[in-house]
């Protein structure tokens, strides 16, 4: 197990920083997630940790150790990939135990240890066959067993479900949870897919254009993104924001601080709320807009709903089934689910 540490890390392609100035501690035997829209730098991080391709300043450590000098196979990591990189011509058993041909380790103890890793990952039985004769979701589990065997003390992966159907990809998350759990060493997981984040991680780290937006678990990141950027890249679907302006004063949509100082403000509330009504309903809402349903669309146990008001729209995501497309309805919010964020995009505290 390791902990990881950037300090300072800065990454420059053709002069052009993606990777600005970053400070970050990945902590030991944890499952973390780095996770942002493409070419915020994820890959990048992980490759970085690796020494695939080193930072251009500052400093990456491994346990303590500034590992800047120390070369990819002796970091003691090792990393999965969204293509797999498996050999084509070897074979399951072949492929896994590549790494430990080449560090000379002995045929017996090659042997059980592709026996005891093919079966901690569900592989036992297909040993002998060729990757190609393999479904995605095999391929994905020896290209795990091939790092797994080398037994290292962090785990890197890139985006390793995406060649997944959905299905096998929501199997494939429980199987990479538990794995973590089986071996207790330190997760680094890269996607750009908040869902698989949300899922797995014990820790998101949320990065937008080469910066930390928030490092936090899971649901503190939903229940209290630091800023607009993490409102809006949470969720599904993500938050309702509008910059509600001066419609937002009419409809209340302001905390008293930010009328005081005068802050133009952004308002937003979580999708998934049970705030939709009859426009008679006469319970009192902090916030209330009277809109229509504009589109309906079943997600099984959920309904989700867009609701127009004005020049606004909503989306909610009701558990019961109770409207109809071009039916008026009342969206009510409580002073405690709305937030705020001010013109610098930070959230704002009630
Ligand atoms: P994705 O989710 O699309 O894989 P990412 O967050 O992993 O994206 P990176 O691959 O880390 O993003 O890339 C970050 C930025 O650095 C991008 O703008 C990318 O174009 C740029 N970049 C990455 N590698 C190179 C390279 N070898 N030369 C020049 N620019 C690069």
């Amino acid at each position: 197990m390791a902990s990881i540490e950037f300090a300072g890390v800065t990454k420059l392609f053709d002069k052009h920083a993606v990777i600005k100035n970053l400070g970050l501690k990945i902590e030991d035997g944890k499952f973390t997630v780095l996770v942002g829209p493409s070419g915020c730098g994820k890959t990048t991080l992980l490759r970085m940790i690796a020494g695939i391709d080193p930072q251009t300043s500052g400093s990456v450590l491994i346990d303590g150790k500034d590992v800047t000098r120390i070369a990819p196979g002796q970091r003691g990591v090792a990393m999965v990939f969204q293509n797999y990189a498996l050999y084509p011509t070897m074979s399951v058993r072949e492929n896994i135990e590549f790494g430990l041909k080449n560090n000379k380790v002995g045929k017996e103890e090659r042997t059980q240890l592709v026996e005891s890793i093919s079966a901690t990952v569900g592989l036992k039985d297909y040993l002998d066959r060729k990757p190609s004769t393999l479904s995605g979701g095999q391929r994905q589990r020896v290209a795990l067993a091939r790092a797994m065997v080398k037994k290292p003390s962090v785990f890197l992966m890139d985006e390793p479900l995406s060649n997944l159907d959905a299905k096998l990809r929501a199997q494939m998350r429980i199987e990479l949870i538990e794995l973590h759990k089986k071996l207790g060493t330190t997760f680094v997981y890269v996607t750009h897919d908040q869902v698989e984040a949300m899922s797995m991680a014990d820790t998101i780290v949320l990065m937008n254009q080469g910066l930390i937006q928030q490092e936090a678990p899971p649901d503190i990141i939903y229940r209290q993104p630091n800023n607009l950027f993490a409102a809006q890249f949470i969720g599904v679907p993500p938050m309702n924001v509008g910059d509600l302006g001066v419609e937002g004063v009419k409809f209340g949509f302001r905390p008293e601080s930010a009328v005081l100082s005068g802050d133009p403000v952004l308002s937003g509330y979580p999708a998934s709320l049970e705030s939709l009504e009859s426009p008679d309903n006469q319970e009192k809402h902090h916030y209330s807009v009277r809109g229509v349903i504009a589109t309906r669309e079943m997600l099984g146990s959920e309904t989700l709903y867009q609701v127009r008001a004005g020049s606004h729209s909503f989306m909610i995501k009701c558990t019961e089934d109770l409207y109809f497309v071009d039916q008026e309805v009342r969206l009510g919010v409580s002073a405690d689910k709305m937030y705020f964020f001010g013109a610098d995009e930070k959230r704002i505290d009630k």
